[in-house]
């Protein structure tokens, strides 16, 4: 602002200057050029007097100008045209060619502002008047040319508004232009410094998946510079493979995904080899898409992030878990086998005291080797080793099956256990006609998941009962497992299926369990392509929900 302030009186003491010098010359060479008489000409002598005005104001305006250039140098302009109307007067009036500059004058102080535009004109105007009241050819001689002369001052006025206003939406549209530009700049470096602070790497991808963006610490994850990376295939820089080492971006490449879905997408199977180390890189990585104003798909962007070291530790803790509990499984299997023989086979005498310390001895005995059955399953499904037999198989005869393993436990506990059937099986309320009932999964892993959820069921209800029913949708077998008991508050809801997970409360402590169950069972049944979810309220029962897919045969 100063600078520009600085910049206006600078120009409007050279213009000054100019004006003063003008004067005194023009006034000079009329005087040695031409005849004395001229002098007479009242215009040179306004001129003249003019001139001495032009000096005074010259002074008084140096103090002005520091207070306000803008004006002062405005003002200037404008009493340039004054000597000017003489000068035209001179030759011609408003009949000669010189009235030409005067309505240049009108042109440039309109295109510069308005307001000086107007004051010129009026200016003009007063001196049609007098001249044509007083002057030498009056309003009566010549009516046409001062019609004329009043038209072109009107044109003119017209031609510089019009130029002004043009010159504003202009000004207007490239100062909108630029505070956009200013934005985007900033913003810009903004994001810049945000991508180059995160820890995490990130890089995006245009709809070629050529690279667009590769953040610092990406580049260093994989040894790849931005100037190197970018506008090249990803496929080429990044390199993703899955587990079993098949390349990832041939085969289901995640931004593909998420253009197809539009939705993010997030992997924890994928690794890549750094550039120069050659050292396998996993990943932990989320992808989603990346859209423009309209919402069309323009790209995709990745946050990942360096696991090797945690998948390392986690492979680790999986293979003690897995040796420890082999080691563990036989002498369990050993001494259960031993008090079996002691307590049913008649080859001992077993008073009734020992028989049921002997019995309690079995049943943890058991809880235990159930235990280590889970952890194996649990170091299984994590490393991927889950080995499944898929068959199409008709799932309510296995509920039946599983009904009937629980029916007596149900009845020692005092609580009823059954199983709806409808006698006309229906989908979405209507009879289901020419529709398979099988489902295709592994059908002793789909066992072990009714188990569980029937042994929770009966396990986790003091009273009333378990009540199992089964839904078909077009794609899906919906098995519900629904009981009357503790129920569970709606925060532990959210948690029920990762692993350890028990719900805090005297009821859950004093039944027991490892809270790996639900763990294993989802896993098991998002294994074959279902989902599981649960409605519950506290003291009024829970609701368990499995789908699995239909076969496809009838
Ligand atoms: P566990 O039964 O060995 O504790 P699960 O993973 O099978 O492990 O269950 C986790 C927790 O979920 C249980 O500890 C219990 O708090 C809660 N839960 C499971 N099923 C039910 C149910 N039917 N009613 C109430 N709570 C349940």
């Amino acid at each position: 602002m100063e600078g520009h302030e600085l910049d206006n009186t600078k120009r409007a003491r050279l213009w000054l200057l100019f004006l003063n010098m003008g004067m005194l010359l023009s006034y000079g060479a009329i005087i040695f050029f031409t005849e004395w008489p001229v002098i007479k000409y009242y215009g040179f002598r306004m001129i003249a007097v003019l001139s001495i005005f032009y000096f005074i104001y010259h002074f008084i305006s140096n103090y002005y100008l520091a207070k306000n250039p803008k004006f002062i140098l405005e003002l200037s302009f404008f009493l340039t045209g004054i000597p000017a109307i003489f000068i035209a007067d001179y030759f011609g009036g408003p009949f000669g060619n010189a009235i030409l500059f005067l309505y240049l004058a009108v042109i440039g102080a309109f295109v510069y502002k308005t307001i000086w535009g107007i004051s010129v004109v009026a200016i003009a105007l007063v001196y049609f008047s007098l001249h044509g009241v007083f002057g030498a050819i009056t309003f009566a001689d010549n009516v046409q040319g001062f019609g004329i002369a009043f038209a072109s001052l009107m044109v003119m006025s017209f031609a510089g508004f019009f130029i002004n206003r043009h010159n504003k939406t202009v000004e207007q549209q490239g100062q909108s232009l630029k505070k956009v530009a200013d934005r985007l700049t900033a913003e810009k470096s903004q994001d810049e410094a945000v991508l180059t602070a995160i820890a995490d790497g990130v890089y995006a991808v245009d709809k070629d998946r050529n690279l667009v963006l590769l953040n610092k610490a990406a580049q260093g994850m994989v040894g790849w510079s931005e100037k190197d990376a970018l506008g090249i295939k990803c496929k080429t820089v990044m390199g993703l493979k899955d587990d079993k080492d098949i390349s990832v971006c041939e085969k289901d490449c995640p931004a593909l995904a998420v253009w197809n879905t539009g939705e993010a997408v997030f992997r924890n199977d994928t690794c890549f080899m750094h550039r120069k180390t050659k050292q396998r890189v996993q990943l932990s990585s989320s992808y989603a898409p990346i859209k423009d104003l309209d919402g069309n798909m323009v790209g995709a962007i990745c946050v990942f992030r360096d696991v090797t070291k945690d998948k390392e530790l986690e492979r680790q803790r999986n293979e003690f878990v897995s040796t420890a509990s082999h080691e563990l499984r036989t002498p369990i299997t050993a001494t259960e086998g031993y008090i079996s023989i002691i307590t049913d086979s008649g080859m001992c005498k077993v008073d009734e005291p020992t028989r049921e310390y002997l019995g309690k001895a079995k049943n943890t005995l058991l809880g235990m080797s159930s235990l280590i059955k889970n952890l194996l399953a649990v170091t299984k499904i994590e490393e991927g080793r889950l080995e499944t037999t898929v068959t199409n198989f008709p799932i309510k005869d296995l509920v039946n099956e599983v009904v009937e393993v629980f029916a007596r436990k149900a009845k020692e506990k005092g609580i009823n256990l059954e199983f709806a059937q409808s006698t006309e099986i229906t989908t979405a309320g209507k009879k289901a006609i020419g529709r398979s009932l099988n489902v295709r999964a592994d059908r002793e892993m789909i066992r072990e998941v009714l188990n569980n959820l029937t042994e929770n069921a009966i396990k986790f209800t003091e009273k009333g009962g378990v009540k199992i029913s089964i839904d078909y949708d077009k794609e899906f077998a919906t098995v519900n497992i629904q009981d009357s008991g503790m129920g569970m508050p709606k925060d532990a809801q959210k948690h029920l299926f990762e692993k350890f997970y028990r719900v805090d409360n005297t009821a859950t402590r004093e039944v027991g369990g490892t809270g790996l169950g639900l763990y294993i069972t989802r896993s098991i049944v998002e294994t074959f392509g279902g989902r599981i979810w649960v409605d519950s309220e506290m003291k009024k029962g829970s609701n368990f929900h499995f789908t699995i897919p239909l076969a496809l045969d009838s």
